[in-house]
């Protein structure tokens, strides 16, 4: 096989690959991807974003530099709608870093796509961010008070000001004066100059790993599944509170002090992150069938002759509840891929009709039949219920549904936009209030002891906040959902 580079050299850019963007539950705050030291940087960057697409679906970008000139791409869209053969090759240097967004408030404007650049006494500054501060209204406040000019409603913003306040002393020594200041997640791609750029909460909120090429060169990447895309051989994960950078000097590791307690995201596992990934050391498929053979074993009593997921969310655990409660696992609705953003939203008096478009049950499979569901979680219900609905019109004689997490009572602070306990069902509703809305015969989740058993970490060290309401970073007074925007 021909080596990377000539194989990237004949390939084609923005081919119009529409993403079946059928997940209607929460939404991932964005996805951070960088290459240093490979010619065609920018290219391998449109790849890895491209296998970072759920992570972000507002907005994508691109900046590509080789040390001296640089060169930018941002838009909203999607990565195929944002890129084309033309606009990568513009993107020249051997050294990129990539961004796709999905704005956690309600504005998304292309002004708050990433990466956001600056230039800052003659030196190129890019940064994407995964996360969400929970100190943004406070910081950037004192800092306008200082003089500083912000330039975007995003939070992310605020930490290019604390960087070079103290970029004198190199952005080694400026990130660790500059992000200790930052409190909540980050997990975060910069480019400096010629410097790539990650860093990590000292919580390890969100995941980021680092990824070698073959021909040589470093990958940063928010999941490990955009390294195999490009052929890139995981390393290692950054760890939370590590400063790498990546120049011609090689790879220099730093560390915030003062260290924390690492909580990472445990919705990672159940919903966000791609079942190929790798993520905090776990693989997430693997993970996601554990939480459904639990399912198994919290719920031995249900009767019924069939299981099914709701694809795509559904399905690695209801591979493991499948398999743990001997019930046949059936594909009882099948997914359109080709349903996109351009789809045209259907007046109120259809709105059933939108759900339907994506998922359409298969009668023949359904008729007559007493199923259970195996959904990742339900957020504010609507979704689920138009389902069951559906498999209900479909023919189905009973309808259970076992729900591989918890129910979620609290708002995250952390990138997640769920922030506001009147968006949750389980906040408002009681587990027999929320069965008889969603329609279904009986509803379980899954316990937290379970949930967090079939991670199989040795010690878990997991923020579980929007499920028993301990925050480990609370957010600050005047924090807001409206405040500042997230990513
Ligand atoms: Fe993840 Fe929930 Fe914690 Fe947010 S509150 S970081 S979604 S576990």
């Amino acid at each position: 096989m021909p080596p990377l580079t000539d194989r990237l050299r004949s390939m084609s850019f923005g081919a119009g690959v529409k993403n079946g963007l059928g997940s209607s539950g929460p939404k991932e705050a964005c996805g951070v991807f960088g290459v240093w030291g490979h010619p065609e940087a920018a290219k391998l960057t449109y790849f890895g974003l491209y296998a970072l697409q759920h992570r972000g679906q507002e907005s994508a970008g691109i900046v590509a530099t080789d040390g001296r000139r640089v060169a930018e791409h941002r838009q909203m869209g999607l990565v195929p709608e944002v890129f084309n053969d033309r606009i990568v090759e513009a993107l020249q240097g051997h050294i990129a870093l990539g961004h796709v967004r999905y704005s956690t408030t309600g504005s998304s404007l292309l002004k708050n796509a990433q990466p956001f650049l600056v230039n800052f006494a003659g030196q190129a500054i890019a940064l994407g961010h995964n996360g969400n501060l929970t100190n943004s209204v406070r910081l950037r406040k004192e800092l306008e008070a200082q003089g500083s000019i912000f330039q975007t409603t995003m939070d992310s913003e605020i930490i290019v000001h604390l960087l070079v306040r103290h970029l004198k002393d190199g952005p080694g020594q400026a990130l660790i004066e500059a992000l200790p200041q930052a409190k909540g997640a980050f997990s975060l791609g910069l480019l400096v100059k010629d410097t790539l750029i990650g860093a990590r909460d000292p919580h390890g909120f969100r995941p980021l790993c680092l990824g070698r090429l073959a021909e040589g060169g470093w990958v940063l990447s928010s999941e490990t599944c955009a390294l195999d895309l490009i052929e890139a051989q995981y390393v290692r994960d950054v760890e939370p509170g590590e400063i790498v950078l990546i120049n011609e000097h090689g790879l220099t590791s730093l560390k915030m002090e003062p260290p924390e307690p690492h909580t990472f995201c445990i919705f990672e596992y159940i919903y966000f992150a791609r079942p190929d990934s790798n993520i905090f050391g776990h693989n997430v498929y693997q993970v996601r069938k554990r939480m459904g053979e639990r399912l198994a074993r919290e719920y031995p009593d249900i009767k019924a002759d069939l299981t099914m997921p709701f694809p795509d969310s559904g399905n690695y655990a209801g591979i493991g509840y499948g398999r743990a409660s001997g019930l046949p696992l059936e594909m009882g609705m099948i997914r359109n891929h080709y349903v996109g953003r351009t789809f045209i939203q259907p007046s109120q008096s259809m709105r059933d009709f939108g759900v339907r478009v994506k998922l359409n049950p298969v009668r023949e499979v359904i008729r007559d039949r007493r199923v259970v569901i195996v959904e990742d979680s339900i957020i504010r219900g609507t979704t689920s219920r138009t389902r069951v609905k559906a498999l209900r019109e479909a023919g189905a004689r009973e309808v259970h549904m076992l729900v591989s997490c918890p129910p979620h009572r609290f708002p995250c602070y952390y990138g997640i936009d769920f922030s506001s306990k009147g968006e949750l069902i389980a906040a408002n509703y009681s587990v027999e209030e929320v069965r008889r809305f969603l329609g279904l015969d009986s509803l379980g989740y899954l316990s937290l002891e379970g949930m967090v058993a079939a991670t199989d970490f040795e010690r878990p060290e997991f923020c579980l906040a929007c499920f028993n309401g301990e925050h480990p970073v609370p957010p600050e007074e005047g924090y807001s959902k409206f405040g500042l925007e997230a990513c």
